[in-house]
């Protein structure tokens, strides 16, 4: 192979690196290059629950949310490819600890334009179908906008338009190392080639360090283990479910295919390369037994095997969004703690813009800058360091 050379480099294959390169091609990079090593979606996005909704606890999380589900709601008008959207409505279901927490977010959502309403259990009793228990839950965030979409069409619908825009993808090439000299990226090595590029963005999920441990930058970066189970719910006594989290519970669920329902639950320190990627039986009894509280129905479900995905998280539980410290052109989007599918269409095009013209126009990132954890300036949450954020 020839040694060759790009404006752009991007590594990973995963929701997050397809979405850079897609905001790429539409910034006017004609000659960008995404490198995977295995397959698109290969990595934690194609493990995704890929729920989407927008109540957090601070303005940029709450934005970036807002943005994707804008894009991926309406992803065959604007990327011309299908997202595999459902809008069901979302209910945040929150004890009186919480409470107070849950109406700040839903004003500051408010402010910024999201259709929420912080509302009693009794009103979101009626707005959802017969049958819920919400015995324990003192208010609920209503989102009506909000549901899922397909993880992994979304992955390839950003490669297929960025590739018609000129982008190219290269898949079953690991980059192996960075390229820097003096203080600049230069490009990156796979086993076969030097590939050069003044401008790399990283986007390598859970693998991210072992290449910026290599210019002396790693991330403080830790691996949970996630659990999503699946069940098949009685269509008679329960046929429409909307997308709901439950924070006291720490377990969320949403509708699948039509007598399908995903459980997502239970966040376990794992190793990043010998996790169990199947669900554990005891954790699959915890989920019937929760859902059949909320649900009589789900005392008749049955338990139909699910998977386990890891969360890449920071010590905030928030992403690192930036310019890699002492590396010019090096940029990195990495730690999304649990939340990067939905928010990926913001971050993709923050990180193309910085690629482009050094910052990123259209949200401020800088809480989300990289040197946020030495400066130990972390991120707050109404519900602590969690996937609720
Ligand atoms: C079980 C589970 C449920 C989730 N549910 C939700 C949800 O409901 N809503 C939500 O918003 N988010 C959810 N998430 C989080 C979301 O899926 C992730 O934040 C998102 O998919 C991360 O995408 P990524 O592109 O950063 O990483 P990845 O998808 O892991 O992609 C990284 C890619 O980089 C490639 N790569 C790594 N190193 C190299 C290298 N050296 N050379 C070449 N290629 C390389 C890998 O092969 C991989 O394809 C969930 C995650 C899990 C695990």
């Amino acid at each position: 192979m020839t040694n060759q050379t790009h404006d752009v480099i991007v590594v990973g294959g995963g929701v997050m690196g397809c979405a850079t390169l897609y905001y790429l091609t539409q910034l006017g990079v004609t000659d960008a290059l995404l490198i995977e090593r295995e397959g698109l979606a290969s990595g934690t996005t194609g493990r995704s629950a890929a729920i989407l909704r927008s109540h957090y606890s601070n303005e940029v999380t709450t934005l970036m949310s807002m943005y994707g589900r804008d894009v991926i709601a309406n992803f065959e008008d604007v990327v011309g490819e299908p997202g595999g959207f459902v809008k069901t409505g979302y209910f945040f279901l929150v004890s009186e600890e919480r409470a107070e927490g849950l109406r700040k977010n839903v004003a500051l959502g408010q402010r910024l334009g999201l259709h929420t309403e912080a509302i009693s259990p009794d009103t979101a009793r009626e707005l959802m179908p017969d049958g819920f228990d919400l015995d324990g839950v003192a208010t609920v965030a209503h989102e009506p906008e909000s549901g899922y979409a397909d993880s992994s069409a979304v992955t390839t619908g950003f490669a297929n338009a960025a590739r018609r825009a000129g982008g190219t993808i290269s898949i079953g090439h690991p980059v192996s190392e960075l390229l820097v000299e003096g203080g600049k990226i230069v490009g990156v090595a796979t086993a076969d080639e030097r590939i050069y590029a003044d401008r790399v963005v990283l986007c390598g999920g859970p693998w991210t360090n072992d290449l910026l441990m290599t210019v002396g930058a790693p991330l403080p970066l830790e691996f949970v283990r996630h659990q999503v189970i699946v069940l098949r719910r009685p269509l008679d006594r329960l046929p429409t479910l909307p997308t709901v989290a439950d924070e006291p519970g720490g377990y969320s669920f949403r509708p699948d295919s039509s007598d399908t329902t995903l459980v997502t639950i239970k966040e376990d320190p794992a190793d990043r390369e010998t996790y169990n990627r199947n669900v554990d039986s005891s954790v699959a009894a915890t989920a019937l037994e929760v859902m059949a509280k909320r649900h009589a129905a789900f005392a008749d479900a049955g338990w139909d095997g699910g998977w386990s995905g890891l969360f890449t998280i920071t010590p905030d539980w928030h992403p690192v969004i930036d310019e890699v410290p002492g590396v010019d052109g090096l940029f990195v989007g990495a730690g999304f703690s649990g939340h990067g599918f939905k928010m990926s269409p913001a971050i993709g095009r923050a990180l193309a813009e910085m690629a482009v013209d050094g910052a990123s126009h259209s949200i401020d990132a800088s809480p989300l800058r990289f040197t946020r954890f030495a400066e130990d300036d972390l991120i707050q949450s109404s519900y602590g360091a969690s996937v609720f954020a």
